[in-house]
């Protein structure tokens, strides 16, 4: 079997992780957080920098016979994705493997299939920076909608970062949801399969009353939104399966409100476990593998990052 190795790097997380065949060995990553800041692209460059050597040989565990490397190439930071494109070069020298460059958010995907018996969904993709929904249709995966502004996770950082909740404030806003009680009325925008969130992120600066209750009207408000996306998306493509994939997918409330929306429609629900949902380099040793057997690969000289892909260029 060939060994893959795969190095995630497009934002908050660095990950390394090793795949022989269709098994992880190892899937290894350290994140940046924060108490009062978000995602300062110099400051998780130099995290990055601190944690890449004991990530990297976690996950390795003394192997030097990796035959592959595939490191995350497209979309992302410049800052972050210079750093595990720069180690992919130097480790494939080092090891003589192969190199191979991939699309984080087709990792996404294409993990989420792996790992459930998704066979052919509608993606919705919601992290930090993205919000979009897609469908393979007539030979590449398409966009059929988007936010329009910021992505979900990072509209939720924003408003956590107001309120003093620090960097991720996705899972601490999903506990405080659960002790909310009042449905406060907040701006809802979809327009067709596209999504946005900054009038809302504008109104709930104004709003006063018990954070437990905007949680909790913040969450219903946004995933309805996602969830009104996703079924336009399935009825329109005439698909029958959906798949969640990013950070913000790790949310309960979203995953029942997705649940109920298939079941209502006879349309089969996907969501693999939370370490495949986050950014993780597990997803890109696959979709590396995938590359790799499609014959794809890149010399050192050549191994760029392209930090504006879009899923759609693919
Ligand atoms: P990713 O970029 O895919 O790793 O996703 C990171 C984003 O997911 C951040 O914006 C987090 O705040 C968000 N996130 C993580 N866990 C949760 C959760 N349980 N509920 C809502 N958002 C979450
Ligand atoms: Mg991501």
């Amino acid at each position: 079997m060939v060994i893959i190795l795969g190095i995630e790097s497009t934002a908050h997380t660095f990950g390394a992780a090793l795949l022989d065949g269709e098994t992880f060995l190892s899937n290894v990553k350290d994140s940046f957080t924060s108490e009062e800041e978000g995602m300062i692209p110099a400051a998780v460059a130099d995290h990055h920098i601190r944690v890449l050597s004991d990530v990297l040989s976690k996950a390795l565990q003394g192997r030097t016979d990796i035959e592959v490397i595939a490191y995350s190439a497209s979309p992302g930071l410049g800052h972050t994705l210079r750093i595990g494109a720069a180690a992919a070069r130097a480790l494939a020298k080092k090891f003589g493997a192969k190199l191979v460059g991939v699309n984080h958010c087709i990792a996404h995907l294409e993990i989420g299939k792996k790992e459930t018996t998704a066979k052919d969904p509608v993606f919705l993709y919601a992290s930090g920076v993205n919000t979009q929904v897609i469908a393979f249709h007539e030979g590449k995966f398409r966009i059929f909608g988007e936010t329009l502004d910021m992505g979900v996770g990072n509209f939720l950082d924003s408003f956590g970062r107001k309120k003093g909740l620090g960097f991720p404030a996705g899972p601490k806003i999903e506990a405080l949801a659960k002790k909310g009680t009042k449905l406060i009325d907040l701006p809802y925008s979809v327009k067709g399969m596209d999504t946005s969130f900054g009038g809302l992120l504008t109104k709930i600066e104004t709003l006063n009353e018990p954070l437990e209750d905007v949680c909790y009207s913040v969450q219903e408000t946004v995933f309805a939104m996602l969830v009104e996306v996703c079924e336009r998306a399935l009825a329109f493509t005439g698909k029958n399966e959906l798949l969640l994939g990013g950070g913000v997918a790790c949310n309960k409330r979203l995953q029942d409100m997705c649940s109920s929306m298939c079941k209502a429609r006879g349309a089969i629900f996907h969501v693999p476990a939370n370490e495949f949902l986050v950014d993780n380099a597990a997803m890109i040793a696959w979709l590396g593998k995938v590359t790799y057997e499609k014959g794809n690969t890149v010399s050192i000289e050549q191994a760029g990052i392209n930090p504006y892909e879009r899923t759609d260029e693919v």
